[in-house]
């Protein structure tokens, strides 16, 4: 009866988050974890895992309810899922829910259209020039790029320079314009229908690190239907996911996708220019 009530004085979080994993070319089971930690330390979030068969599973019994939730975290970089479900999760975000995109998981899907408008940019999976252009900065303006090429890749792990491009943003308003990012893939020449797009943040992909020579996008939003997706492209292992600018703007994208505004604040260990901050 104690621990009843004593439990009851918390206040619950006031928003249900689903991570999704199960099938990813990145250590899932390593991730997943700590997507969970990150989100839960906010205290907004109540989070469930569901995570898919294997390869070749038996997918009859993976039907999420994703409208029980405010967001969607997908973890995931596999085999398609059943159609049932494509339409489902379609008509969640379409229908206002919440939904963030975490690094492998814009590698997903290739051939699901209304996927790929969610996501407004991916890689890999065999995208080319029929995914959609690519997004280029020039003289701080968008444009979208639609000569022929490969979509996704990225050189080698190092630490980069972010920079913030949309400073009102909710999820980027008050971060410092530009900070040192952890050591992490930077992914480049990304390709997708990359409409109802919000930039948010960018890095150099400096060719002396097999780079595009481009200023790439790593952090923007998507409006899909009533939809709101969050799209970040960093995070490949523990070690970037250690990266404080890492942690809060994915907290801060997460609050976001699921309500529309952020109470999260910028924490005083916030990676500088100069600085990489680690947890
Ligand atoms: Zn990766």
């Amino acid at each position: 009866m104690l621990l009843c009530c004593a439990a009851a004085a918390l206040p619950a979080p006031p928003y249900r988050a689903l991570i999704i994993d199960g099938q990813n070319n990145h250590a899932w089971q390593e991730t997943t974890p700590v997507l969970r930690r990150l989100l839960e330390e906010t205290g907004l979030f109540q989070v469930a895992v569901v995570t898919t068969p294997p390869q070749g599973g038996d997918f009859s019994s993976f039907r999420p309810d994703f409208p029980r939730y405010q967001v969607v975290i997908s973890n995931y970089n596999g085999e398609p899922w059943p159609r049932p479900v494509q339409e489902a999760f379609t008509a969640y975000v379409r229908g206002g829910g919440g939904f963030v995109v975490y690094h492998a998981a814009d590698n997903a899907f290739p051939e699901w259209p209304e996927y790929n408008e969610m996501i407004a940019l991916g890689g890999w999976g065999n995208r080319d020039e029929r995914a959609g252009p690519y997004l280029r900065l020039r003289d701080g303006k968008i444009l979208l790029d639609s000569s022929p090429g490969r979509g996704g890749s990225h050189g080698a792990r190092h630490e980069f320079l972010i920079t913030v491009r949309d400073r009102q943003h909710p999820v980027t308003r008050g971060l410092p314009e530009t900070w040192m990012h952890a050591k992490d893939e930077l992914y480049d020449r990304l390709r997708g229908p990359a409409r109802n797009l919000t930039l948010l943040a960018t890095a150099f992909s400096d060719p002396s690190t097999r780079g595009s020579g481009e200023h790439e996008p790593m952090l923007f939003t998507v409006a899909f239907g009533k939809g709101r997706v969050f799209h970040t492209t960093l995070g490949h292992d523990l070690e970037a996911m250690r990266c404080v600018g890492f942690i809060v703007t994915l907290q801060r994208g997460a609050e976001w996708a699921a309500s529309g505004q952020v109470t999260i604040p910028v924490p005083r260990d916030f990676p500088t220019a100069e600085r990489v901050s680690v947890r």
